[in-house]
């Protein structure tokens, strides 16, 4: 595995085990395969409901907790931010049955950001979370909490896939120290991502799949990746990227395929931050 080292000299792998979408009850053994296939990274969220079953499948792993990456993400609160951020990191901490977090990321631009902000930098010194970070912040919510607070985010985990690229958010980013995370690496399969011609073509010359072509696309820019598959052939698959190279001209004929636009949501749609920012967990 290969690591990248975030901006507070925490050591993260660069490629992870996503677990959106996985239900509840399949979760456990979704994760227990990932790690037995030898994912160290993985990435949840209280929005997924699925916290306690990552922390079952951990415990029941035997993998020294210093092995593993653990990653999950506050959904957004109401003022007093403060203290619910404070409490619903408590609530993700004891449904993983973890004394702390490797990284935790505010999941949408919404909400007290400030507030919640601050009191993540706090848990970030009380080293209940080794590094803090943000996810689905375009340039100009990034900046701005860059500019007005302590601590800059060490990750921001944003749809970056063949289709919505962001290098050039990419290049911003690493200009402040802030990592580039992909959620949704395979577009989550749309624009029939895996049966691409210009992909498969590029596999076809390695002998990999689409979905390793696009995995090792990822890594080789130096953009941590999470892939989500509940099943251990495709685990092992996607996890396969580091033994083979595109080469520089397989890079740039990837790059065309960049549409500048999202398959999924604009943070910047009034419709998307209406839906986002008044939605509440249960939990
Ligand atoms: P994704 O990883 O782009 O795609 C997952 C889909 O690809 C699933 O349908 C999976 O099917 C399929 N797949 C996986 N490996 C494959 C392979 N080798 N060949 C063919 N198909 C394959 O989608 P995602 O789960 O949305 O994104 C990844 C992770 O990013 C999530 O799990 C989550 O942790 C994170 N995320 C974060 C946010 C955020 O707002 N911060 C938003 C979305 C996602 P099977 O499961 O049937 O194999």
């Amino acid at each position: 595995m290969q690591y990248v080292t975030l901006n507070n000299g925490v050591e993260m792998p660069i490629l992870g085990f996503g677990v959106y979408q996985i239900p509840a009850e399949d979760t456990e053994r979704a994760v227990s395969d990932a790690l037995a296939a030898g994912y160290r990274l993985l990435d949840t969220a209280a929005a997924y409901g699925n916290e306690e079953a990552v922390g079952r499948a951990i415990r029941s792993s035997g993998i020294p907790r210093a092995d593993l990456f653990v990653t999950t993400k506050l959904w957004v609160q109401d003022a007093p931010a403060e203290d619910n951020t404070r409490r619903a990191f408590g609530t993700s901490l004891d449904k993983l049955g973890l004394d702390h977090l490797d990284l935790y990321l505010m999941h949408q631009p919404f909400g007290d950001v400030y507030g919640q902000w601050r009191a993540m930098e706090a848990l970030g010194r009380e080293g209940l979370a080794r590094a803090i970070g943000v996810a689905n912040f375009y340039p100009d919510r990034l900046l701005d909490l860059i500019a007005n607070n302590e601590i800059t985010p060490a990750v921001n985990q944003i749809e970056t896939h063949p289709f919505f690229q962001r290098a050039d958010y990419q290049a911003l980013m690493s200009e402040h120290g802030v990592r580039i995370q992909s959620w949704g690496g395979f577009a989550e399969g749309r624009n029939d991502l895996f049966t691409d011609p210009l992909l498969t073509g590029i596999g076809q010359a390695h002998g990999k799949s689409v979905a390793q072509v696009v995995l090792r696309w990822l890594v080789q820019r130096g953009v941590v990746a999470i892939p989500k598959s509940v099943r251990p052939e495709r685990m092992a698959e996607n996890i396969d990227v580091f033994g083979f190279e595109l080469t520089d001209d397989q890079m740039t004929r990837i790059a065309t395929l960049d549409t500048g636009d999202s398959l999924f949501f604009d943070h910047h749609d009034p419709e998307v931050v209406t839906w986002l920012a008044k939605r509440r967990l249960d939990a």
